[in-house]
């Protein structure tokens, strides 16, 4: 299946999200399932040397492509020194030109000179894994930063960049509802554009991932931190636009929403993920095995997978689902026109007629009762 990934650039797609992963972490966090490793220099500059060969390579292939959005993560980008990270974002400065491009960072490993060499380069967002408020909770989700560290990150960020968002995590061990209200509240209090609210166990496209099947109560108590976030967001002026995240308006996030409705994205960096050309397939996570395929001109992927219409049918229903809005039938099944859609009529009748979904003005989507049910939804229709 590798070898026939030499054919994703016979027919690229006019535009593609990039995504960057930045591999490296001080320490690792409980449950956390992203590929990291040490941040030692030798690591960093050997990073550094492969990324700018692996992105040349790619833009020469793909000429002419414009890149939609750009969102680097991690990991920890921001742990890069100045000028690492000014070499990392230099990559971009001439592809990205004004879309959306975001920057994570963690709280402690800001400051308003890092800052402001990334918006000069032309970063625009950034998005701080702020995750509590609450001393106790990042304690127990093992967070290395205070809560005096992400009021500084936010106050800092918002002087720099207009465009901020924070992370913020429930579900989190001994967390209560009480806690979790004052994080929003702390959270509201700021001129953000964006919250993103992930539950600790349930999510796996965040930086703190998915842990194990969780007893049911556990399930309803995080369906009521949900709905909290829900209600108390919309009150404070953030749509509602997808499971885990709230925005001002027009402050939604351009590169989750590619995502969401299966564009093209092309990943760079270990552990990087693609959906392009045709194909998903993904950069070995691990610094030195990804570095060598790029180092002998010879890029290693895994987990290769030849798209159809059926494919990706199913994948923007069920990402698609993720949007609060719900998806059009009639645009997916004009897009993917070789797709079986009769597959999908029963069990979308029966999520239906169990009150989790509802069709209205086109557009199929989860109701509030199925919003926390959103994977359950998802199995059903797989
Ligand atoms: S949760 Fe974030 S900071 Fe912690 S190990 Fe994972 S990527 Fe690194």
């Amino acid at each position: 299946m590798q070898d026939k990934l030499k054919d994703i650039f016979k027919n690229p797609p006019k535009e593609t999200a990039a995504y960057v992963h930045v591999p490296f972490c001080a320490r690792t966090c409980a449950y956390c399932k992203f590929y990291k490793t040490a941040p030692t220099f030798q690591n960093i500059e050997i990073y550094l040397q492969c990324l700018e060969k692996e992105t040349s390579r790619f833009f020469n292939s793909a000429k002419g492509i414009e890149i939609s959005s750009v969102f680097i993560g991690g990991g920890t980008p921001s742990i890069l020194n100045e000028s690492q990270l000014s070499r990392l974002a230099k990559i971009f400065e001439r592809q990205a030109g004004n879309v959306e491009w975001t920057i994570e960072a963690s709280p402690s490993t800001i400051n308003p000179k890092k800052l402001k060499t990334l918006k000069s380069l032309g970063v625009n967002r950034i998005s701080l894994g702020v995750q509590s408020f609450n001393e106790r909770t990042l304690k127990n989700l093992g967070r290395p930063h205070k809560p005096e560290a992400s009021q500084e990150a936010i106050a800092q960020s918002l002087e720099v960049f207009g465009n901020v968002n924070i992370d913020l995590i429930f579900g989190a061990p001994n967390q209560t509802m009480e806690g979790w209200h004052s994080d929003l509240e702390k959270a509201a209090s700021y001129p953000l554009s964006h919250i993103s609210a992930y539950c600790l166990e349930f999510e796996s496209a965040t930086s703190c991932c998915a842990g194990n099947e969780k007893p049911f109560e556990t399930q309803i108590k995080e369906a009521d931190f949900l709905d909290l976030a829900m209600d108390f967001l919309a009150q404070n002026g953030f749509k509602h636009y997808e499971i885990s995240n709230y925005a001002k308006p027009k402050k939604e996030c351009a590169h989750n929403l590619n995502t969401r409705d299966m564009n093209s994205w092309i990943g760079f960096g270990p552990s990087g993920a693609s959906q392009f050309g045709g194909f998903r397939f993904r950069n070995p996570s691990d610094l030195n095995s990804w570095a060598k395929g790029i180092l002998e001109n010879s890029p290693k992927r895994e987990d290769v997978v030849k798209l159809d219409d059926d494919e990706l049918f199913n994948s923007a229903l069920v990402f698609g689902l993720r949007k609060i809005d719900g998806v059009n039938l009639e645009s997916l099944k004009s897009r993917f026109k070789g797709a079986d859609f009769s597959h999908y009529e029963e069990p979308v009748k029966f999520l239906i007629s169990i009150g989790l979904m509802e069709k209205s003005g086109g557009f199929l989507r989860l109701t509030r009762k199925g919003i926390p049910l959103a994977d359950s939804v998802a199995v059903e229709l797989l």
